[in-house]
């Protein structure tokens, strides 16, 4: 414990004008500390006060309270006489008394998650001291009445312990308030308030055991361990959990000079923005209140008013308030207190130039004397954030690549989907959560089956989990909600990709199929009733909440143009229809990086073809319903191809395993019988066939191809035609052909042969040709493996990390929900594999397949087609690993471009 003390600065002071720490020292400081040293040196009136590091945090967590105090005394001591000494008052004395703030802050700012404890130093011999010192006896007892409540919450462990406890503090001035027959706080007369200080030590006592303390010294170690110990608290768990912060950051403690809001009409605190933080508009604004502390603001103990003018009048306007009654009754502090108001813009003008970035601010007016008490860069919404980013960037604060730096990638996806209405959001009745698996915001009618998703016009496909069946359905439905499955699940796969807002994994659900009915908590909900889900958030909430259309402004243009100008990589999307094609290109896509044939089969009149072709038990018979598939094939890429004209385009063919297509359900297993002119027993037989231990594993992939070559020979066929089709009417196609689920380098040389040769038939045939390229996924670990073999002969490699993963770590994606929740919240593993892509396992298996497919052929095409490449660290991965492209969904595709682009910056640094 002496080795800490002596190696390092454990206490850091500030105030005064100077500081030792500075804005930099996030990590030893707390943001807050770190904000509070650095704003003091730059000649921000701030009250003056010291910061015990996050390091002091971690060894109290080792070392325990006394021996913690033991290390700390000495500083604390000395640093306390310092602000004794800017302050000219004494810490506990009583007749010029020093009364101090002791606040949390970690290096990331966790808003609500810890503690603060105010006017800390009284006692009832303080308290005369303070009423004799300020004249001012209403203030001293108000004081006094919030330390006690705050303390007794924070550091004597009574605060209200489930949803419907109450406060017993709040209970106590509840009870007050009626006897008095008033409503506000500042309508407590100083005997009243002589009162609740009484009455709350009392209840203390009760409650604890113990007279409340009134030794300064001890509240104040009090106050500092219960900040500590609020670092281990359960919601700060929660929030840290939720971000992935460590439990060693801790949490640093300020402890500070008290300035006083609650001093009457010519003192009040507030909370101030230097740009709207929902649009990002660059308008100061923010909120105040005369005669009040801290917490009030935010607390809602009492109405605010608006900090500008203009705030104030919009306000009013949607308060329906008239003028005079605005000026009367609720004044903005620019027309209030205008001198101040005016000092306050300064300052906010000041902190922004100062940190090249929208700042959240506190600030406390004293008997007319401005405080600043806090400022970090403030939380706001993606379109906010966009907009704050390019403006910045034009009035020359930030340069390009900073400006590329400040957008967060993932946040973007708020932009692209269709948005609750913020003000109908805090009305809604929640009733459930699941995982919020894809963005967006949904309003329908529940349908318990995918058939039954046109049966209103607007659904919400409510399934225990979904299947490829089900695919029609839920692109027909406005949003997917399941009990069962994970972020990786069909449907949450299924929705990102269609850009369609999806909850799945909602384990409180209770899904009755024959009885149509959800039962939530006890209650029904029947088919056609209105639920809406809230996709960002995870929320299920009762009935219909009114949405509205994002609309893509011009600074989210020039971001995107702006990304174009320092990613090396490209940009591809997986698209399987021609709408989603149209998506991709109009979020600027560089290609087609993954088209997969099967999704074609599933619509109705295809589905039959196709399940004739695989209950064919001959080449013939086969080859029969491939005829009948090949049109409908051919217009699709024909469709694809033509939304993409002059860019690649990468055709996989047919992946999954048969099984898939085929009927599980006995009437439509009759109906098929009846169509095929066979009996229901053959059908059956076939589907019995086709079923396997493990199909992830089983008959699919190029095994398919391999062993019906009569597959490929029509897909490459439709693939050939569509694009001499397109050349015929001038437009120039790039196709890729790739062949999945290659093991071994014969796989594909026996797969490319069919290929080859098709496309040289058809090119015979219509005596023309056009340029095409043939490769391979590299999704199995041998493929990595044998990557120099396989490159000899293929054109390009696209890793499919989604079976990549799944192999490499031997997790059955469909399985996986049974114990990676549990491995994740257990730590043994850190994030979901098949979300973040697993840079030090499966990014080997990626790398050395690049390396050696390279070391064959130097300008080898190499990209990424799974989920990973729309999420922004492993496109960096894969920008650092000199990949030609990432491949993600069309909804991510702008995600990926600015995290190409990042990654790039970021590189070049
Ligand atoms: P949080 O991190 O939850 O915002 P803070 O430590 O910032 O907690 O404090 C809570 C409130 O108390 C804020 O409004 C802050 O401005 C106010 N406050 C903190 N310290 C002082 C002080 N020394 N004087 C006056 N007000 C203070
Ligand atoms: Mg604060
Ligand atoms: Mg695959």
């Amino acid at each position: 414990m002496e080795a800490l003390q002596e190696v390092q600065t454990i206490v850091y002071q500030f105030g005064n004008k100077t500081a030792d720490g500075n804005s930099k020292m996030k990590n030893l400081l707390g943001g807050k500390g770190a904000n509070l040293a650095e704003m003091s040196a730059i000649g921000v009136p701030v009250p003056p006060g010291f910061t015990i590091t996050t390091e002091v945090c971690t060894e109290y967590n080792r070392l325990g309270k006394d021996a913690t105090i033991k290390m700390l005394e000495e500083d604390v001591a000395m640093s306390i006489t310092n602000i004794e000494s800017i302050m000219d008052a004494k810490f506990g004395d009583s007749e010029n008394p020093l009364l101090i703030s002791v606040r949390s802050g970690a290096r990331v700012s966790m808003p609500g998650m810890m503690d603060t404890v105010l006017n800390l130093g009284l006692n009832d011999e303080v308290v005369q001291g303070l009423v004799d010192k300020t004249n001012n006896e209403r203030f001293a007892w108000d004081s006094y009445r919030r330390f006690i409540q705050m303390y007794g919450g924070v550091v004597l462990g009574m605060k209200p312990e489930s949803k419907d406890d109450i406060d017993p503090f709040e209970e106590i001035m509840e009870h007050l308030k009626e006897k008095r027959d008033i409503q506000l706080d500042t309508q407590f007369t100083v005997q009243d308030l002589k009162d609740l200080v009484y009455d709350f030590k009392d209840i203390v006592k009760k409650r604890t055991g113990h007279d409340f303390p009134t030794d300064p010294w001890e509240q104040l170690w009090g106050a500092v361990m219960a900040v500590f110990d609020s670092w281990n608290g359960d919601r700060a768990i929660y929030y840290r959990t939720m971000n992935g912060y460590p439990a060693d950051w801790g949490t640093a403690v300020n402890v500070q000079a008290m300035v006083y809001g609650n001093m009457g009409e010519n003192s009040g605190t507030g909370v101030c923005f230097t740009r709207d933080a929902g649009t990002g508009e660059n308008v100061f604004n923010g909120e105040y209140l005369i005669d009040a502390q801290g917490e009030d603001v935010v607390a809602g103990v009492r109405t605010p008013q608006q900090v500008t003018k203009l705030g104030s009048e919009r306000w009013a306007k949607l308060a329906k308030i008239e003028e005079a009654d605005r000026l009367e009754n609720y004044p903005s502090l620019e027309e209030l207190m205008p001198s101040i108001y005016e000092e306050l813009k300064q300052y906010q003008d000041v902190l922004e130039k100062h940190y090249r970035d929208m700042q959240d601010m506190e600030f406390t007016i004293q008997e007319g004397k401005l405080w600043i008490l806090q400022t970090r860069n403030g939380k706001r919404t993606g379109a906010a954030m966009v907009k704050i980013a390019m403006d910045l960037l034009k009035e020359g604060l930030i340069d390009e690549q900073e400006c590329l730096l400040r957008i967060e990638p993932n946040k973007l996806d708020e932009l692209l989907h269709p948005i609750f209405d913020p003000r109908a959001l805090k009305m809604a009745n929640v009733i459930a959560q699941g995982l919020p698996a894809s963005p967006g915001a949904a309003t329908g009618q529940i349908v318990f089956f995918a058939d039954e998703a046109r049966m209103y016009k607007n659904t919400i496909l409510t399934r225990i989990e979904t299947s490829p069946e089900d695919l029609e359905g839920m692109n027909l439905a406005k949003g997917i909600l399941t009990a069962r499955g994970g972020m990786t699940s069909h449907a949450a796969v299924v929705a990102r990709g269609m850009g369609k807002c999806c909850i799945s994994g909602a384990g409180a659900l209770k899904i009755d199929y024959k009885k149509r009915v959800l039962t939530v908590d006890g209650k029904e909900y029947h088919q056609g009733d209105w639920i809406s889900l809230n996709g960002s958030t995870g929320n299920i909430i009762e009935g219909k909440v009114a949405t509205m259309e994002p609309e893509l402004s011009g600074e989210f243009a020039q971001i995107m143009t702006l990304t174009d100008r320092y990613a090396t990589m490209e940009v591809r999307a997986n698209a399987d229809t021609p709408k989603d094609a149209k998506i991709a290109r109009s979020f600027g896509a560089n290609g087609i990086g993954l088209t997969r044939t099967e999704h074609m089969f599933f619509e109705i009149d295809r589905i039959r073809a196709m399940r004739e072709m695989i209950l064919a038990d001959t080449v013939k018979g086969r080859k029969h319903a491939l005829q009948e598939l090949l049109p409908m094939q051919r217009s699709d890429f024909e469709a694809i191809f033509e939304v993409m004209e002059g860019l690649p385009v990468t055709v996989r063919l047919l992946d999954p395993p048969l099984h898939e297509f085929v009927p599980h359900q006995l009437a439509t297993q009759k109906e098929l019988a009846e169509d095929m002119h066979i009996s229901l027993a053959a059908v059956k037989n076939k589907v019995a066939e086709l079923e396997e231990f493990n199909p992830m594993l089983g008959h699919r992939g190029c095994r398919l191809g391999n062993t019906y070559p009569e597959i490929t020979e029509m897909q490459t066929r439709a693939i050939i035609e569509a694009a001499l089709n397109l050349k015929e009417k001038g437009i120039t196609t790039k196709p890729e052909i790739m062949v999945p689920l290659v093991g071994t380098s014969n796989e594909f040389i026996e797969q490319e042969k069919v290929i080859r040769e098709t496309a040289n038939k058809v090119f015979k045939e219509r005596n023309d040709s056009i340029e095409y390229l043939v490769g391979t996924m590299i999704e199995i670990p041998r493929a990595a493996l044998m990557a120099s073999e396989i490159a000899k002969r293929a054109d390009f490699f696209s890793f499919g990390t989604n079976d990549l993963t799944q192999m490499a770590f031997g997790y059955s994606r469909d399985d996986a929900s049974k114990f990676l929740p549990v491995y994740i919240e257990k730590g043994i593993l850190k994030v979901d594999p098949f979300e973040v892509l697993d840079q030090e396992g499966v990014g080997q298996l990626i790398q050395m397949g690049t390396e050696r497919g390279r070391d064959t052929k130097p300008d080898l095409k190499v990209g990424i087609c799974g989920e990973h490449g729309g999420e922004p660290s492993s496109v960096e991965f894969c920008h650092n690993t000199a990949m030609n492209y990432v491949s993600c969904s069309p909804f991510r595709v702008p995600i990926a471009r600015l995290a190409s682009a990042q990654a790039a910056v970021r590189a070049a640094r």
